[in-house]
């Protein structure tokens, strides 16, 4: 057997290949990114793509050397004579928030809106919508801690999700407070979970000392249990008067916009730089365990990296995630389509003139040719294969009167065009958005 992909990863494939669902579907990528694209863009944001390998330190510094990601899922990336210290990107913000610090972007204008989409790495127990290698559009908003851009980012990320035409989505927003909110919710968690120590995994044995609040987040059944059995206050019972203002704020906005949500005081984002607003995205169709997304205020990030106090607020989706919400919903997106006109030669001395005339009907709209000499029913059946508006076949008669026979394969109408009026002829069969027009429908004999 040929040589197969790692495991975790897909291939994004052309339409027509065999077995295609939406979320290995090529054009369904580039649908998702130009939907967030125009959705973010409207807004303000601009587009900054960074390297998808980082140093180490910034991933375990933005990540958290505490979480899951960099503990057992990081992908480190070796060559000859390097350290060892890099490692693929498991998400953007921290990446994101280091080119913001590095090429002295805090000059232009706050709040300073950037997007970004490309592929993240986490080695992860693969299983249906969680990859090795999956792809997220992120959203970053850097240098304001006004309340009205934590809302509008949450409005942004419904916007995409209903640009893309996706219903059963909810979000779910919380607040994690400020630090000395959060000092105060461990205190009271590591008195209580504190004397069930022997109760708890041994990953929440080591979250009691560092961060007791990871503990909410354990994936371990056994201390959830243990959780429910406790009845453990939320954070929000601990927010305290500036980070609660800040909530309702928020709300506030959400609520004047008609932006649905569901307050979820399960919401927790133990990594020390987060503050005040948390939320997640949910689909009926994903499961409730897998959020389509997420996002949160990290305030304390560009500190962390090293760097001046910088706010922050930011979201990412993950793409597959999106698409297989898509493909639950019964959603399709466009195909790429065919191009508008397949050019054939009836015989093989014309095969290089077939070819001069779809290179230059190119400027015009998408045009192929044919690279072998054809009978007409041939080229007909190509052409339909390759989803084709308008064959033109070309012959010794055509040639010699400069003209070429063009069918239409959507109106069965055929007709002769001189080859100097065909660019014209194919700018009528053209949407003013470039893409080919829908046939007129055929007209009822009276
Ligand atoms: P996170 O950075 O963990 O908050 O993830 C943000 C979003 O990225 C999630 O809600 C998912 O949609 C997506 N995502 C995260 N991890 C994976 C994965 N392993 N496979 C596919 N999508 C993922």
């Amino acid at each position: 057997m040929a040589i197969q992909r790692p495991k975790g990863t897909q291939d994004h494939l052309p339409d027509g290949s065999p077995k295609l669902s939406l979320d290995t579907r090529a054009v369904a990528f580039q649908h998702v990114q130009d939907v967030s694209r125009r959705v973010l863009e409207r807004a303000g944001a601009q587009f900054l793509a960074t390297p998808v390998f980082e140093e180490a330190e910034l991933v375990k510094r933005g990540v958290g050397g505490s979480t899951d990601i960099v503990r057992k899922e990081m992908f480190t990336v070796y060559y000859f004579g390097d350290h060892g210290g890099f490692i693929l990107r498991p998400e953007g913000t921290a990446g994101l928030v280091r080119a913001y610090l590095q090429n002295g972007l805090k000059q232009l204008p706050a709040p300073l809106k950037l997007w970004t989409h490309g592929p993240m790495f986490r080695a992860e127990n693969v299983q249906k919508g969680r990859l090795r290698q999956f792809h997220q559009v992120d959203y970053e908003v850097l240098g304001s801690t006004d309340p009205l851009v934590d809302a509008e980012a949450i409005a942004l990320m419904v916007d995409v999700v209903a640009a893309l035409g996706l219903t059963g989505v909810r979000v779910k927003l919380g607040s994690i407070g400020d630090p000395a909110d959060r000092e105060t919710y461990n205190a009271y968690l590591r008195g209580l979970f504190g004397a069930h120590v022997d109760r708890l995994s041994d990953d929440s044995k080591e979250r009691l000392e560092r961060n007791p609040m990871r503990i909410l987040d354990s994936k371990s059944a056994g201390d959830q249990a243990l959780i429910a059995e406790l009845g453990v206050k939320p954070m929000l019972d601990f927010l305290g008067d500036d980070a609660r203002a800040h909530f309702e704020a928020v709300q506030t906005y959400l609520n004047s916009w008609d932006v649905a949500y569901d307050i979820d005081p399960s919401i927790v984002r133990g990594l020390d730089y987060y503050r005040r607003t948390a939320w997640e995205l949910h689909h009926e169709g994903v499961g409730a365990k897998s959020a389509l997304g997420g996002g949160g205020r990290y305030d304390g990030l560009a500190e962390q990296l090293g760097g001046p106090l910088v706010p922050g607020i930011g979201w990412a989706f993950g793409i597959e995630r999106l698409l297989l919400a898509m493909e639950a919903e019964g959603l399709d997106v466009p195909g790429s389509g065919g191009p508008l006109l397949y050019v054939a030669a009836l015989d093989v001395a014309n095969v290089g003139h077939a070819a001069t005339l779809a290179i230059a009907a190119r400027r015009v709209a998408r045009a192929e040719f044919a690279y072998r000499a054809v009978k007409p029913g041939t080229a007909f059946r190509d052409a339909e294969r390759r989803g084709a508006r308008l064959v033109a076949l070309i012959g010794s008669d055509e040639v010699a009167r400069d003209v070429v026979s063009v069918k239409d394969l959507a109106t069965g109408v055929q007709m002769t065009v001189g080859t100097r009026d065909l660019p014209a002829y194919l700018a009528g069969h053209l949407e003013p958005s470039g893409s080919v027009a829908q046939a007129a429908p055929a007209q009822e004999n009276a």
